[in-house]
């Protein structure tokens, strides 16, 4: 009695678990149909044992055409022959994986057409034997913007490698017609100063001569030509200038930053007293740059920094590095002045002038060779400046090795 309670209680939990396995393999077959993948399910002998609706309308087959097909009926014929073999040895070692390894895999539908797929392995062992359920995705959308994709990249290579062949040939020709454009304007300068020496030379012959015989307004006019072709040789002279600064070879060497500041100083009367008074804060730190570019650039800053002061005041500079880096900062501070913020930046393009020709004669070529002797030394220069505060020039320019 006792042993067929046994019996019956082990019976009832065999049922019991029978009947939630199978809630759980309805649950299963749920899932399966509702699934956005297609899933088929194939035994050992490669016989289609379960499909889903999603692959129903994928391959365009009724379920019923399928169930009890061997699989090869979803490939296409070339790949027919060679796939039993491919099966069977999946079936022999078994894994969770993708199919294809790299290659690209092709079904065929009903009609014929055949498509890119995706297809993802899973072997199953059940009491009745291993099966093998396969997720199969339809990648046509894929595969058509991959394809896109790559077409968009390649005419984007296309069209970089185009523009960079435009932009080299642009710059190739734009730096011919400079050259050119140099060439010109060099011998053009070099060749105005000829003439123009002759008529300042006659000019100064002929009021020292006959200065006598002359009216004061035929002498002022003569006075006024000589002024003129003065004024005319200095802009030559600066363009000269400028145009060299831009043709010479640029070979950098240590240059004793100190030394060659003295040396300018002492080589003009206007820097120093009682015409200036200039400072120098011992010691400049040496820096890398082309002595000849070098002795202009400190020149000219210290030509306008004497000039540009108001009329009657001494003009007092200060000279000073400091270090920054790889760099060397060289500070001009003057007592001038002083310039408008808004003109500080165009100040350093050719031909521009913010002070009163009268009072502050110039050809506004100056600062122009300044950044331009700067920048081909691997250097820039600023300015820092209030109206009526003096002025701040700092040109920066790589440091000497210390050795
Ligand atoms: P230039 O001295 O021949 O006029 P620059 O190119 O050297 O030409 O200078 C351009 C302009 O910048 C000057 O006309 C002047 O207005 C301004 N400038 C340059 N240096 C100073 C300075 N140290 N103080 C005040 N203004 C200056």
């Amino acid at each position: 009695m006792t042993y067929c309670n046994f019996q019956s209680q082990d019976e009832g939990r065999h049922l019991r678990k029978q009947a939630r396995l199978e809630a759980v393999a309805a649950q299963m077959r749920l899932a399966v149909e509702a699934a956005p993948n297609g899933m088929v399910m194939i035994d050992e002998r490669g016989t289609i044992t379960m499909v889903n609706a999603q692959l129903e309308r994928m391959f365009g087959y009724d379920r019923r055409e399928m169930l009890g097909q061997p699989i090869e009926l979803l490939l296409p014929e070339r790949y027919r022959g060679a796939h039993p073999g491919q099966r069977t040895a999946f079936f022999h070692s078994p894994e969770a994986r993708a199919m294809g390894h790299g290659r690209d895999l092709f079904a065929r539908r009903k009609d014929g057409t055949e498509f890119p797929v995706e297809v993802g392995l899973n072997p199953a062992d059940t009491p009745d034997g291993r099966y093998v359920l396969a997720a199969v995705i339809d990648i046509t959308a894929r595969k058509r913007m991959e394809a896109e994709l790559a077409r968009v990249h390649s005419d984007l290579r296309e069209h970089a490698r185009t523009l960079e062949a435009t932009v080299a040939e642009r710059t190739a020709h734009l730096q011919q017609t400079i050259a050119e454009l140099e060439t010109v304007s060099y011998s053009l300068s070099h060749d105005l100063r000829g003439p123009l020496r002759t008529i300042q030379g006659f000019s100064q012959i002929v009021l020292a001569d006959a200065g006598d015989r002359l009216r004061p307004e035929e002498k002022e006019l003569l006075a006024k030509s000589i002024n003129a072709a003065h004024r005319l040789d200095r802009l030559i002279q600066d363009v000269l200038a400028y145009t060299k600064v831009s043709r010479q070879n640029v070979v950098l060497t240590t240059v004793p930053l100190e030394a060659l500041v003295r040396q300018i100083i002492d080589e003009r009367p206007e820097f120093q007293p009682p015409r200036a008074e200039l400072v120098i804060e011992s010691p400049l730190a040496p820096v890398r740059g082309h002595e000849a570019s070098l002795t202009q650039v400190i020149t000219n800053l210290l030509d306008n920094a004497v000039k540009f002061v108001p009329p009657g005041r001494l003009p007092r500079i200060r000279i000073r590095t400091e270090p920054e880096g790889t760099m060397v900062r060289l500070w001009f501070e003057d007592n001038g002045i002083g310039i408008a913020p808004e003109a500080q930046d165009r100040l350093f393009a050719i031909f521009q002038r913010v002070h009163d020709e009268k009072t502050y004669p110039g050809t506004g070529i100056g600062l122009a060779i300044v950044r331009k002797a700067v920048e081909r030394m691997g250097g820039s220069v600023r300015v820092e400046s209030q109206p009526g505060q003096g002025s701040r020039f700092c040109v920066r320019l790589p440091r000497a090795e210390v050795s």
